[in-house]
């Protein structure tokens, strides 16, 4: 091309001296990028980007690594955002700690409501669930709610169940308020119970709301994520991301699930959901079950601490089944929250039902933490998309074995697995379940060791992914999941410029416990820089 060095092409942006591993499915590695109104136009080497571009800005990356920008295929985006104004619980090592914590937050505050979230009694001394009686004594006159880090089960005091006609009920369909050996209420409410209190908690306002995602971005951006999911919104609070979007004020790429409501489904069905450069809202997110830590995933077997006991189907099957007929109809994807094997095998007869064998609609096995081996090789044949969170399988493993007993846990949090039954596993981290940092999902995929490399031989290995699997979960399978694979998820000639620079290549650490203390160095979306640490 004869000519070419003295025309460079002009373009908005030019990404070099950088290791470009760009996780398109055949290995390719670049040292430079050019970027035009959002785009990538080329990859290449050092001297072939700069010889036939010409970048309005150029930004040398000193030898760094860049990757896609990183996908959470699974959090709670508003969930998150709403929840930086609550009390953080987690990771208290103690019941006393969580009332310390209560007392410096809430003692001059006026919040009508206090609210926390993040407690799990299983890091405590005494491993039992909590009885309200210190909350009552310490608010006597606010209602005090405190979700648990599963998110399924909430400590409640004595005047938020009275506010909430929760002090005198029975019970609650699909849930179960545990009491006292007089029949009070303890205080802590499972499931139905839980979701009918916090129902009842006056709902922050839009304007609220924007200022709370405006400040979850941040913390976003700087982990390196440039898309997000939120598994289970209103079309109200979709429309908000797409009024934010349009604004400018929300840069972050949104992937909405709608919540199975009869307003949702003809909201979304009228619309023919949302597909705009930074919102996809065309799925469903359905719940078959609870969560283990409560006790509320429906199991096959009893769990091995409570004999008897087999967990809780949250849905009616035949309502369930009507509900994906209609969305399929749409075109729309489903993506149901099934943790015990019971769920996981009756999502998998639904799903096989209505999909009728291969196809592209990418329906979602939301958690899929236990699998019973019959239904393994039943995700295949009708390309059904299991989704997990490493960051699960290290949190639960001081007690997950507890609840399923020997036998099954061998085949819980089965990554490997569930990988090789469609080649691709989208990764995400249930955030605000757990941490949105994507390195603590690199760590916990591929040691399965927490931070302090317990246990030593690793949570069952056989499981682990490798580093470069893990990265492709977290970069273009999320994307496929998402149904945004022709926009983002790897760095091609064409897709979007959602890009994370970080300081070492990842996945060609010796330890994976090093990648704790890389940085995220800087965050491009659509080659717009969100985030960048002053060294760079
Ligand atoms: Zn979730």
């Amino acid at each position: 091309m004869w000519g070419c060095r003295f025309a460079k092409t002009p373009v908005d942006l030019v990404l070099h001296n950088a290791h470009v591993v760009c996780l398109d499915g055949a290995g390719t590695q670049a040292q430079a990028i050019a970027i035009h109104q959002g785009q990538i136009v080329a990859i290449g080497k050092e001297h072939q980007i700069l010889n036939a571009y010409r970048g309005a800005q150029v930004h040398d990356l000193t030898g760094a690594t860049v990757y896609p920008g990183l996908i959470d295929a699974h959090s709670h985006l508003l969930g998150y955002a709403l929840n930086l104004a609550h009390t953080d619980l987690v990771g208290t090592s103690s019941w006393e700690e969580v009332l310390d914590r209560l007392r410096s937050d809430h003692a001059n505050s006026n919040d009508p409501w206090v609210r926390g979230r993040g407690w799990d009694q299983n890091d405590w001394p005494n491993p039992a669930f909590p009885d309200r009686i210190d909350l009552d004594s310490l608010f006597p006159d606010r209602p005090v709610a405190l979700q648990r880090i599963d998110g399924h089960a909430v400590l409640a005091n004595r005047v938020a169940l009275a506010q909430t006609g929760l002090l005198h009920s029975n019970g609650v369909p699909g849930g179960e308020i545990l009491r006292r050996e007089d029949g009070t209420p303890t205080g802590v409410l499972i499931d139905g119970a839980a979701d009918s209190l916090l129902s009842r908690i006056p709902q922050p306002s839009a304007a609220q709301k924007t200022q709370a995602l405006l400040l979850a971005q941040r913390n976003i951006v700087a982990s390196g994520l440039t898309t997000v999911t939120d598994a289970g919104l209103d079309v109200e609070d979709i429309a908000l991301l797409d009024s934010l979007h349009k604004t400018g004020d929300l840069q972050l790429r949104v992937v909405a699930m709608a919540n199975p409501t009869e307003a949702n489904f003809v909201a979304m069905s009228e619309r023919g959901g949302w597909r705009t450069p930074r919102l996809v809202a065309e799925s469903f997110k359905f719940y078959m079950d609870g969560a283990l830590g409560s006790r509320g995933a429906a199991l096959l077997e009893p769990y091995d601490d409570r004999p008897g006991h087999r967990g809780l189907l949250l849905q009616s099957i035949p309502e369930y089944e009507a509900q994906l007929e209609r969305i399929h109809r749409d075109g729309f994807q489903a993506a149901t929250h099934a943790i015990g094997d019971s769920a996981a095998r009756i999502v998998l007869s639904a799903y096989e039902n209505v999909l009728g064998g291969p196809n592209d609609r990418r329906w979602r096995i939301e958690h899929a933490q236990v699998i019973h081996p019959d239904d393994m090789g039943r995700f295949g044949p009708s390309s059904i998309v299991p989704s997990v969170q490493p960051t699960h399988a290290t949190s639960d493993m001081y007690w997950a074995g507890q609840r399923l007993g020997r036998g099954r846990i061998r085949r819980a949090y089965a990554y490997a697995d569930l990988l090789g039954q469609l080649g691709m596993l989208p990764l995400g981290t249930d955030f605000p379940v757990e941490d949105i940092d994507p390195r603590k999902t690199f760590l916990a995929a591929v040691s399965r060791q927490d931070a302090e490399r317990y246990p030593q031989e690793g949570f069952h290995l056989d499981q682990a992914l490798s580093p470069h699997q893990c990265m492709l979960g977290m970069t273009l399978w999320a994307a496929l999941a998402s149904r945004m694979e022709g926009e983002v998820g790897s760095i091609e000639v064409g897709k979007r410029a959602d890009l994370v620079v970080v300081d070492r290549n990842w996945i060609q650490m010796a330890d994976p416990h090093d990648v704790m203390s890389s940085e995220i160095q800087a965050t491009y979306i659509d080659g717009v820089r969100v985030h960048v640490i002053s060294q760079l």
